[in-house]
C-alpha cells in the first residue's frame, strides 16, 4: 500500500484523496513531503497580490474537487466582515471570521460539521494578523490539512507582525510574492504608511486600519529599501 501511494502522490496528487487520505497521519517523513501536506507562508508588501492570488488558488482547487475553507481575521473590516478582497477586484466570502482568542482548530471542526466533505484545504487571508497560539495550531493541523497562509512579513516599521514572525518560525514552505514595486522601478520590500498628503509615517500603533473615512485617511504602499528609510513616497511630488 505504502508504494502504491508514493507513487500515487507523484504522479497524481488527486489519487491522495479518499482512501490514500486516510493513512496520511501514519505515513513517514519521506512520504510526508510527497504528499504536499504542509503549512505554507505566501508573503510579500502591500500591493503584491497576495488577496488576488489566494482566491485564484483557492478557485482551481475548488474546481479541482477539493473541500477548501477560507478564512480571515476579525481585525480586517474594510470590506465587509466576512469580505476577503483584493485590490484587482477578485472577492471571496470567509468561511470562518478569526477572532484572536479564537483556537483555528475548533472553528475548523465547526465548520467541518457543515460541510459534505472533510476539509482539504485551508486558505488564510491577512495571516500577519494571527496570533501565535493559531499559528502553532495550523502547524499541528499541517500533517492533515494543505494550509495556505497569505499575509505581510512586515509591518510599516520593519517589524514582524506576531503571525508573521510565527509563521516564519513554524510554517514547511516560504513563497515571496514580487509583484509589487516601488515608484523608482525597484522591487518594493518595505511596508509604508502614508497619510492624506502622501507623507511616509514612521510612528505610531502597529495596526492601524485604513478606514475609508476621507478625514482618517491612511495608505499602504511599498516601497524599496532606500526610499522607505528616505521617506520618500513618490506621492504629491515626494520624491
Ligand atoms: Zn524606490
Amino acid at each position: 500500500m505504502r508504494e502504491e501511494w508514493h507513487h500515487a502522490a507523484r504522479t497524481n496528487p488527486q489519487k491522495l484523496k479518499g482512501e490514500h487520505r486516510a493513512i496520511l497521519p501514519t505515513a513517514c517523513a519521506a512520504l510526508h513531503a510527497v504528499a504536499l501536506i504542509m503549512l505554507r507562508f505566501y508573503f510579500g508588501v502591500m500591493g503584491s497580490s497576495k488577496s488576488a492570488m489566494l482566491l485564484m488558488q483557492r478557485y482551481n482547487y475548488r474546481v479541482q474537487g477539493y473541500s477548501c475553507a477560507l478564512i480571515k481575521p476579525a481585525i480586517d473590516t474594510r470590506k465587509g466582515v466576512d469580505i476577503v478582497h483584493s485590490r484587482i477586484g477578485l472577492e471571496g466570502h470567509a468561511d470562518i471570521v478569526l477572532a484572536p482568542d479564537h483556537s483555528v482548530r475548533e472553528q475548523l471542526l465547526w465548520l467541518e460539521t457543515r460541510k459534505p466533505n472533510p476539509l482539504e484545504h485551508v486558505f488564510i487571508d491577512e495571516a500577519q494578523f494571527l496570533t501565535e497560539s493559531q499559528v502553532v495550531e495550523l502547524a499541528d493541523m499541517s500533517d492533515k490539512l494543505e494550509i495556505h497562509c497569505y499575509g505581510l512579513k512586515t509591518d510599516f516599521l520593519g517589524n514582524f507582525f506576531p503571525g508573521s514572525s510565527a509563521l516564519l518560525r513554524f510554517a514547511d514552505s516560504f513563497t515571496e510574492l514580487e509583484q509589487s514595486l516601488c515608484w523608482c522601478g525597484a522591487k518594493a520590500t518595505m511596508n509604508t504608511r502614508v497619510d492624506r498628503k502622501g507623507r511616509v509615517v514612521k510612528e505610531g500603533e502597529q495596526v492601524l486600519i485604513d478606514t475609508g473615512r476621507k478625514e482618517e485617511v491612511i495608505t499602504y504602499i511599498g516601497l524599496c529599501y532606500k526610499h522607505w528609510k528616505l521617506g520618500k513616497s513618490g506621492l504629491n511630488g515626494n520624491t
